[in-house]
């Protein structure tokens, strides 16, 4: 089974050095590649660029480059791919971005307008992003299924997946895909749940329904830090080897930029190919 890790970059004000010890545990991994958050319109002056070429450099691991362009204009999209080209960055994930505040997204409405960007640019691999329950401003999941098939009629031959709680909508979302010509791996994003006030969080920007499974360990577990991160790994191991049960080939870890809990679920699902 193919693995993919996410994380987040240090800003400029932090150095790139505060994530070394995160990306030593997390190559250790041997994953087949790191992706790397990126703000949208670098709001927040993340080093992305930098985290990417130290992961290829450094570590000798494929990165690929988050990339919004919400609220971008084509100079300042022009310039980034250059700097990411001339830096040896070679895969890009093509993403419309949400701008803070609700600002309005005025050059580029869609992923796929960046998409047609890069192209035009040339010598990238895409990847673009998916949603097993939909996207929150889609009507419904077939809308998102026909944004899947531009971004795949654009290039796209990856999808890194939304986190999601209930594997069935992970497995719907692919078959629908698949009957819609869309012959592209799909890497299911895991997130750890491994503690009640990160669930919160994580379900307000994702929109991710919780399970009645998950709302049972809350319960149990919220009160007790320990307890409850030990049941947020176990259910995230659960869910990898059910996916792979159901012949999921690719698992795309969110990992919070925390290499022990990361190495803890990988051990314990026992899925990958090292
Ligand atoms: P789009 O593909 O543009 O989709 C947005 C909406 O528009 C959807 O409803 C879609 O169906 C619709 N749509 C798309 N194209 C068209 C079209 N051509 N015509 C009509 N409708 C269309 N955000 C960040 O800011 N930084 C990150 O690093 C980041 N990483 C992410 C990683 C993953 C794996 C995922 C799943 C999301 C990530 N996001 C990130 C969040 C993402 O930017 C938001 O979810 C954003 O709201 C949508 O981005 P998108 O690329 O899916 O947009």
């Amino acid at each position: 089974m193919k693995l993919s890790l996410e994380v987040f970059p240090p800003k400029i004000s932090d150095g790139v050095e505060k994530i070394y010890s995160c990306l030593e545990g997390l190559a250790a991994l041997r994953p087949d590649f790191i992706s790397v958050t990126y703000s949208a319109g670098n709001a927040s002056k993340g080093l992305t660029r930098e985290v990417c070429v130290c992961i290829q450099e450094k570590y000798g691991v494929k990165a690929v480059s988050h990339l919004t362009c919400a609220g971008a204009t084509k100079e300042s999209l022009q310039d980034e791919l250059k700097k990411l080209k001339d830096s040896g960055i070679g895969a890009l994930l093509a993403l419309r971005g949400d701008l803070v505040g609700g600002k309005k997204i005025f050059s580029y409405p869609h992923a796929t307008d960046l998409m047609r960007e890069i192209n035009a640019f040339g010598g990238f691999e895409i990847c673009g992003a998916c949603y097993p329950e939909g996207h929150v401003e889609s009507g419904s999941v077939y809308d998102d299924c026909t944004t899947l098939k531009m971004k795949y009629d654009l290039g796209v031959r990856t999808f890194l997946s939304q986190l999601f709680l209930d594997n069935a909508d992970f497995l719907r979302m692919e078959e629908r895909a698949k009957k819609n010509g869309i012959d592209a791996d799909f890497a299911a994003g895991i997130m750890p749940v491994t503690s009640a006030t990160g669930l919160i969080r994580m379900v307000g920007l994702s929109g991710a329904k919780i399970p009645n499974e998950v709302k049972e360990m809350i319960d149990k577990f919220g009160g007790d830090k320990v307890a409850m991160k030990q049941a947020g790994i176990e259910y995230a191991v659960k869910q990898i080897q059910g996916l792979q049960k159901e012949g999921c080939g690719h698992i795309h870890l969110y990992t919070m930029d925390n290499a022990v809990n990361a190495k803890t679920i990988c051990d314990g699902a026992g899925v990958f190919e090292k």
